[in-house]
């Protein structure tokens, strides 16, 4: 039976990468997203082509409701055996001092809250075993001084999920782990004001290039399959070196 797969913010970015790259490996994909319903639709006729199931889900991953929603439109491929929680934000860039209390509880609320609330979803529904896989970040081992340590300290939360989660799910055939990619081309660091971030960045990363989204989505679907069978509790670096 082909594989169900749930992706929080699959409309866009390592998401949207991962969307396609599971749709060739023949997973049926169910993606939420909050705002961007073009980008969405996009990439569901681009699922669709492959001849895979798929439904895109407006729901935001703070709202407890919204992502039973999604679990329960995933529900109707057939039976979830996946995860990959994704869907995250960022916050300005800038001293810590500065950082504005909205934006702290924002990036707590999405890349913390709506990541437990997922986590909990497919726990509740994986009766038969599965994998989920979340997005951290190298921000939580090198803490991202004088652009967000907030953020960095919460993607730290995302790795002590994983190994608690990893723990308790394996009884019942369910593996839990991480990657953490490095600086990713992305829309992200437009969002957080700074669309040239990664090419900035380029001189201080090891391997001399940002990534690129399908080589974060590579990792991702070798973590949700197979061949990681005994693969659980870890998170694994995409970082360029970094
Ligand atoms: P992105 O291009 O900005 O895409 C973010 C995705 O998440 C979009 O599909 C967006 O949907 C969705 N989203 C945001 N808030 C949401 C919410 N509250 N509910 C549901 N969906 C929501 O970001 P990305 O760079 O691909 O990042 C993906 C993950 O990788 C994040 O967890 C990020 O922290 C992590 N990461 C990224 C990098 C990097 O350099 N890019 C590095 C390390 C870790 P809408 O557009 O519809 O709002």
């Amino acid at each position: 039976m082909s594989p169900v797969t749930v992706i929080t913010g699959g409309s866009r970015g390592i998401g949207a990468a991962t969307a396609r790259r599971l749709a060739h490996a023949g997973h049926h994909v169910a993606f939420s997203y909050r705002r961007d319903r073009a980008a969405a639709d996009k990439v569901l006729a681009e699922l669709h082509a492959t001849g895979v199931r798929a439904v895109a889900v407006p729901a935001d991953t703070r709202d407890p409701d919204q992502v039973t929603a999604l679990f329960d439109a995933a529900a109707d491929l057939g039976p979830v055996t996946g995860l990959v929680n994704n869907a995250g934000v960022t916050s300005p860039i800038g001293p810590f001092v500065d950082l504005d209390p909205d934006d702290l509880r924002h990036v707590v609320d999405v890349n913390l809250v709506g990541y437990v609330l997922a986590a909990q979803q497919a726990a509740r529904r994986m009766s038969t075993g599965g994998a989920i896989v979340s997005v951290s970040s190298v921000a939580a081992t090198l803490g991202s001084p004088g652009e967000y340590v907030h953020y960095a300290a919460v993607k730290a939360a995302t790795d002590t999920l994983t190994v608690g989660l990893a723990k308790e799910l394996a009884p019942r055939g369910i593996r839990v782990n991480a990657v953490a990619p490095g600086i990713i081309r992305t829309e992200i660091h437009a969002l957080s004001g700074q669309p040239d971030r990664p090419d900035r960045a380029a001189a201080r990363i090891p391997l001399g290039r940002p990534g690129e989204p399908d080589e974060v989505a590579a990792a991702i679907a070798w973590l949700l399959g197979p061949d990681a069978s005994y693969t659980t509790g870890t998170v694994l670096r995409v970082g360029g070196g970094l």
